[in-house]
């Protein structure tokens, strides 16, 4: 996000920002789409490795994972189940490859598949060594590897609970959750086989994340739903700040599941973008009007319309002192108006992740405008999140919103939000507030509106 403190160096990751298509599989547990990708940047890839995981292959850390999330089930499954031990998985571990393929399941044909997965009828976990698990290793680092297993192995504890007749979005988060209680006991420093967890590791595991997310559009309720990447992270992070109790409670009607699908056939031919300079426009306007309406709620005072400046080539000039000038985005306090690169930022955030990613933006911008205008930082950690929260606000309310009141969200957009803060907001940045952390803090405005943003 544009940080008036150090504008240069927060943009600096957006040139990283790229597509990539992994693989895509069929079926099974872990799928691995196409989706925007925050790429590690060469300080963020060596210092996101815990020195335990130095040196250990794929296949190794993936064991080693499996090993220590049954370390943790044993301590924490007594409390979920009247006090009945922790029974680890009967059938083992069966990493494999194309070659070498695991025991079949059930009476699913045995093929290769780039996935990990519990199967229920034989008691074991499985993943692909090959491909899967290599690849999620090198381009996010361990703990994802670490996640992936803690989540295949929240499937046997749901077996173990008898949790398992629900909705499969339901259960696929419950798993995301277990992974989530998992890392917060390795962020606790109990595991010996992650340790030096960083901060920017943990932005990697949730870059991870966003491509293991469901196909936009997947309605929630499809079979083969895991859930969009805004409830997959909500999941986790549930898991991480109120423990494993919280997430065995998961039922379908409690849990606020936002993946919806496209509303027409246009939005879905489109994968729910309008044209770039339509988006800009169009997200600006419904961005000032749902202020003039919200900063009276947040200060009694009125708004006033804010400038948008939107340059190509060399900022507007934003008069003396005042850090933010010369950055790609900018809120200028002393000129009281909002900037953003519209020849390069714009475009890029629009065409590497979508048009949400531009809301975002402008999201932010607006939300620092008004966070400046009461008189709050904008720079300090607290700030920081409040101006996440704030922005998550007005996606609150579009997300109220019927067809035809205004600007509405298709699927895919709270995850274009996410990529857009883990493109700004890697933990690597010197603010120290990772997007870990922003994350949390949008989505508390986007599930509970302005009230929740102190
Ligand atoms: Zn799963």
């Amino acid at each position: 996000m544009p940080n008036p403190q150090q504008p240069e160096t927060r943009y600096r990751a957006l040139t990283a920002v790229v597509l990539t298509l992994l693989l895509t599989a069929v079926s099974g547990c872990v799928t691995v789409r196409e989706s925007a990708r925050p790429e590690a940047s060469a300080d963020a890839g060596t210092s996101s490795r815990p020195s335990s995981a130095a040196g250990r292959t794929p296949n190794e850390v993936a064991t080693a994972a499996a090993q220590d999330v049954e370390r943790f089930w044993t301590g924490a499954y007594p409390a979920l189940s009247d006090g009945a031990a922790f029974v680890p998985v009967r059938g083992g571990y069966h990493p494999y490859t194309r070659t070498s393929l695991p025991p079949a399941c059930g009476d699913q044909r045995t093929a290769y598949q780039p996935n990990a997965f519990y199967c229920p009828d034989g008691d074991f976990i499985a993943w692909d060594a090959q491909t899967l698990i290599p690849q999620l290793q090198q381009q996010f680092g361990p703990l994802l590897v670490g996640v992936v297993l803690a989540h295949e192995y929240g499937h046997a504890v749901q077996t173990r609970l008898a949790l398992g007749d629900q909705p499969t979005v339901v259960l696929e988060q419950q798993a995301d959750c277990f992974a989530g209680a998992w890392t917060a006991d390795v962020l606790a420093g109990h595991s010996p086989a992650f340790r030096g967890v960083t901060p920017a590791q943990l932005d990697n595991t949730v870059a991870g994340l966003l491509q293991l997310r469901d196909q936009p559009g997947t309605p929630a309720q499809a079979p083969e739903a895991h859930g969009n990447a805004f409830d997959r992270i909500r999941a986790l992070q549930d898991g991480v700040q109120k423990g494993a109790a919280t997430c065995a409670a998961y039922r379908a009607g409690t849990l606020p599941v936002t993946e919806v699908p496209f509303t027409s056939r246009q939005d879905a031919a489109n994968g729910g973008d309008l044209p770039y300079a339509e988006a800009v426009s169009s997200l600006a306007d419904d961005a000032q009007e749902y202020w003039s309406r919200a900063y009276p709620q947040l200060t009694g005072a009125p708004w006033r319309d804010l400038r948008v400046e939107p340059f190509t080539g060399t900022p507007p000039a934003c008069p003396a002192p005042d850090p933010a000038a010369g950055g790609s985005a900018f809120y200028c306090t002393s000129g009281d108006f909002v900037t953003f690169d519209n020849g390069r930022l714009g475009p890029q955030l629009y065409r590497n992740i979508g048009d949400n990613a531009v809301g975002m933006l402008l999201g932010d911008l607006f939300a620092r405008a008004a966070q400046d205008r009461r008189g709050q930082s904008t720079s300090t950690r607290s700030g920081q999140l409040t101006v996440d929260c704030l922005a998550g606000s007005w996606t609150h309310e579009q997300l109220q919103r019927q067809p035809g009141q205004g600007l509405t969200l298709s699927p895919g957009d709270l995850d274009e939000a996410v990529a857009a803060l883990l493109a700004f907001g890697r933990a690597s940045e010197q603010t120290g507030t990772g997007a870990f952390d922003r994350i949390a803090s949008y989505r508390d405005g986007v599930l509970r509106g302005l009230d929740s943003c102190s």
